[in-house]
């Protein structure tokens, strides 16, 4: 029989876990559907992992890692991912935002032969109307950049074992997971979900570890930001132009000296120019910097006892 694994990045999710295992078993026992949950615990620093563990001891189809530090939510996907031993794997948030009633849905059209299934938001939940205002430009920015359509899409999806082994082999460090099931193709099918209130704890993001997000991914997926140094500098260039011909003729006409404030304004605007334009490459040399050092995405300090020791061994690559 098919073995779907669940995987749930949880980070200071201490409420939430033994709630959330309770109604993931009590779902999926209801629709015979044979299943293994993987909680991954980013570097916690509550009883999140305890929490996990206790889970584990009373039902043996729980499994989980936990992180030496805080890496982040694609770290922990990542990690659930290579843990995860189902013929399909799906990726859900564990404050059950990602409502669970969808998987039955998700599986059903995995069995009829979809290798991936997307969950849309079909509302955005309750979010401040500046978040949604951010939300709104980071996707419009990223669509455009990726060239595909990431409005509403989100990390709740059920990818088959296929995909999984594309996504592992990835030999980059900065990922991103909502957009690489897009980038890798497949056959690809769509549910659409509802947004859920929080029931316990809160977002575990703040305004800046959102721009980070934004700004990691937006460049991790498109070199476009490069290339407008490039446009930024035509501009300019064609200023100059028309610049150096105005000056060559007051000066020949003997008009010169004034002008004061043209040269001010010139001085900050190429000197803005340049400053952006140098900011980006550094932003790029940064990321090539993190990528040749090569160092693992995660580091698992302990797992629960039903972690194979074999699977142990590709953490460590
Ligand atoms: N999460 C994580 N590492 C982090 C931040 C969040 O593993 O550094 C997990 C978190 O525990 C939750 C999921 O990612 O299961 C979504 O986070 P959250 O609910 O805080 O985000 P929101 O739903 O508000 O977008
Ligand atoms: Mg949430």
């Amino acid at each position: 029989m098919a073995l779907l694994s669940v995987v749930l990045p949880a980070y200071n999710e201490e409420q939430n876990i033994e709630n959330t295992a309770r109604v993931l078993s009590e779902l999926l026992n209801r629709h015979g559907i044979d299943y293994e949950l993987v909680f991954i615990s980013d570097g916690s620093v509550d009883g999140t992992f305890q929490e996990i563990q206790r889970a584990a001891a009373r039902d043996p189809r729980v499994k989980g890692a936990e992180f030496s530090r805080n890496f982040g939510k694609e770290a922990a996907i990542f990690a659930g991912l290579e843990l995860a031993a189902g013929d399909a794997v799906i990726v859900m948030d564990c404050d059950l935002q990602h409502p669970p009633e969808t998987i039955p849905q998700m599986w059903k059209l995995w069995q009829e032969g979809a290798e991936i299934v997307e969950g849309i938001k079909k509302n955005r939940g309750r979010e401040s109307i500046f978040y949604r205002l951010s939300a709104g430009l980071f996707y419009k920015i990223m669509s455009r950049l990726i060239r595909m359509d990431m409005s509403s899409t989100s990390d709740f999806k059920l990818l088959d074992r296929k995909v999984v082994k594309v996504l592992l082999e990835l030999p980059e460090r900065n990922t991103f997971f909502r957009a690489l099931t897009f980038w890798a193709g497949f056959r690809t099918e769509r549910v659409e979900y509802e947004v859920q209130e929080r029931q316990f704890g809160e977002s575990k993001w703040s305004f800046f570890s959102l721009m980070r997000y934004a700004v990691t991914n937006a460049t991790s997926f498109s070199t476009l930001p490069l290339q407008a140094v490039t446009v930024m500098g035509m501009i300019s260039l064609i200023f100059s132009a028309i610049l150096a011909v105005q000056t060559l003729v007051r000066y020949v006409t003997g008009t010169a000296v004034e002008g004061f404030t043209t040269v001010i304004l010139l001085l900050l605007i190429i000197g803005g120019f340049l400053m952006v334009s140098l900011g980006i490459i550094g932003h790029y040399i940064a990321r090539i910097y993190e990528e040749v050092k090569g160092r693992p995405k995660y580091i698992i300090s302990r797992t629960t006892e039903n972690v194979p020791e074999t699977a142990k061994g590709i953490w460590r690559k």
